[in-house]
């Protein structure tokens, strides 16, 4: 039934995938960026979200969450295995960042993209009442602009995109890149994370595709305009803010630190266990700093929490075997007995847990070889709402443009990786807090509110879209 005047199109749907008894669905918070950013926004909004809802077999109807519709799209097995582990996460997935592993080419799973992203664009054709704004999220979903502008031409379209757009070196290698590009081009605007990848989008289309354009704006065949710009993504930073600084998160991190031996200094990382999140080299750099005596294990402890994801993709199984191995050989070599040099842990936290956590790290390390944004890193800065612990980044994160106050790192660089990790142990307590208070200042103004607000405002351009949403 075309019913929703906004509908977000998403490879999964923000829910559990076991509905209660009462038929009750809960909210789903996983280990990706993308329900973290979207949910506050929607659990105020009247909308529909299309997306899977997990398992395979006949899509189950399901019913609204905190007034959002849920339309489940269906997956079978050989959907699951060439659409989301391969084309997605084997081909595109390496191809955004950087190709630190190697991507993968398989024309089967090509053929399953455009199945699963024309289920999709079919699904939302019919949720959207005429003349709907839809927004259409992420890498999984690229061909679904142009297919749903075929399929209804009344509707206005955005896509974002929450990991990195390659230069377009990189892009060139991918046997379908005119296919992808002219998907995207369905929508009237194009999100991306930083400038950088909106310019090697636009370097693109005219490359591969010969249509003229600037970082601003495509002249696509059918005389249509495509904007295209940055939206960095970001968190609900004041719900975060006020949940580190509720009395049994704060009471929760003493107790943490306290279990932790009471050490002089802790430092964090908390990663989706992925090769673009540099945890090898970090535990390599940390490794090395405890060799050099630089580090002790009495004084300092790090806490990594690696929380498996995409475990049927072998490139993601053989890092968690690797990243365990090196683990066990540093807590053999440098560990004491009841002190082991790294707490690592693969099960998945809570947000109150998260913020405790958050709260107890006086040296919060997120250094990934390349990373859309990363949200860790914000939540991070809006945890401390005591204006104290020192934010390590890479420069590779998407949150690197937006907080250069970090203690900004290359994590290529083993030495400058060692270095910077030092220097934020290290640094004056006058430096840290000043860099903190102004990194919590730019993150309050830049919310996930004032994102959707921005994105959505510009894919409207003056229509009454925000109003209606209360925006
Ligand atoms: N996260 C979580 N529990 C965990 C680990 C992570 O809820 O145990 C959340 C984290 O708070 C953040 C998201 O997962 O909101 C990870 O997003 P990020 O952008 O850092 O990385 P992604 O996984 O999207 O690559």
């Amino acid at each position: 039934m075309r019913e929703s005047s906004l509908v977000v199109v998403a490879n999964r749907l923000p829910i559990d995938d076991s509905v209660a008894p009462d038929g009750a669905c809960e909210w789903r918070r996983t280990p990706g960026g993308l329900v973290s950013a979207l949910h506050p926004l929607l659990r105020h909004t009247p909308a529909t979200w299309v997306g899977w809802a997990g398992g395979t077999g006949p899509a189950p109807d399901l019913p609204d969450v905190d007034g959002v519709r849920m339309r489940s799209v269906p997956l079978t097995g050989d959907d699951l295995r060439d659409h989301y582990e391969g084309f997605a996460n084997a081909t595109l997935w390496p191809i955004y960042h950087d190709a630190v592993e190697q991507p993968e080419h398989h024309r089967r799973w090509w053929d399953a993209y455009q199945r699963v992203n024309q289920r999709f664009a079919e699904a939302t054709a019919q949720v959207a009442e005429a003349g709907a704004v839809v927004w259409v999220q992420d890498y999984h979903l690229q061909l679904v602009p142009g297919l749903l502008r075929d399929l209804r031409p009344d509707l206005r379209i955005g896509f974002f995109l929450h990991v990195p757009f390659p230069p377009p070196e990189l892009f060139m290698q991918l046997p379908r890149r005119a296919e992808l590009l002219r998907g995207m081009l369905g929508a009237d605007l194009v999100g991306f994370q930083r400038a950088q990848a909106a310019h090697n989008f636009a370097q693109l289309v005219t490359k591969v595709l010969g249509l003229p354009a600037t970082d601003r704006r495509i002249a696509v065949d059918d005389d249509r305009i495509v904007r295209i710009g940055a939206f960095p993504v970001s968190i609900d930073s004041a719900e975060m803010s006020a949940l580190a600084a509720r009395a049994d998160v704060v009471e929760r991190a003493r107790r943490l630190r306290h279990d932790l031996g009471g050490p002089d200094q802790v430092i964090l990382s908390v990663d989706r266990m992925d090769y673009t999140k540099g945890i090898e080299q970090r535990l390599k750099a940390y490794s090395e700093l405890l060799e050099g005596g630089h580090v002790k294990v009495r004084d300092t402890v790090l806490v990594q929490v690696a929380v498996p994801s995409r475990e049927r993709v072998g490139q993601y199984q053989i890092l968690r075997d690797r990243v365990e191995r090196e683990v066990g050989r540093i807590n053999g070599e440098f560990g004491r007995v009841g002190e082991p040099a790294i707490h690592y842990l693969t099960q998945p936290f809570d947000r109150a847990e998260l913020a405790a956590l958050y709260r107890v790290a006086d040296v919060m390390a997120v250094t990934p070889l390349r990373d859309g944004m990363n949200l860790v890193a914000k939540e991070y800065v809006a945890a401390r709402v005591d204006d104290d612990g020192a934010l390590l980044l890479s420069e590779f994160a998407g949150a690197a443009a937006e907080l250069p106050q970090a203690y900004l790192v290359n994590p290529h660089d083993l030495e400058g990786l060692k270095q910077g990790l030092l220097a934020a142990l290290r640094a004056e307590p006058a430096d840290v807090r000043a860099r903190m208070r102004a990194m919590r200042e730019q993150l309050r103004e830049h919310d996930i509110h004032a994102w959707a607000r921005s994105y959505l405002s510009a894919l409207d351009q003056g229509g009454s879209l925000l109003t209606r949403l209360g925006g």
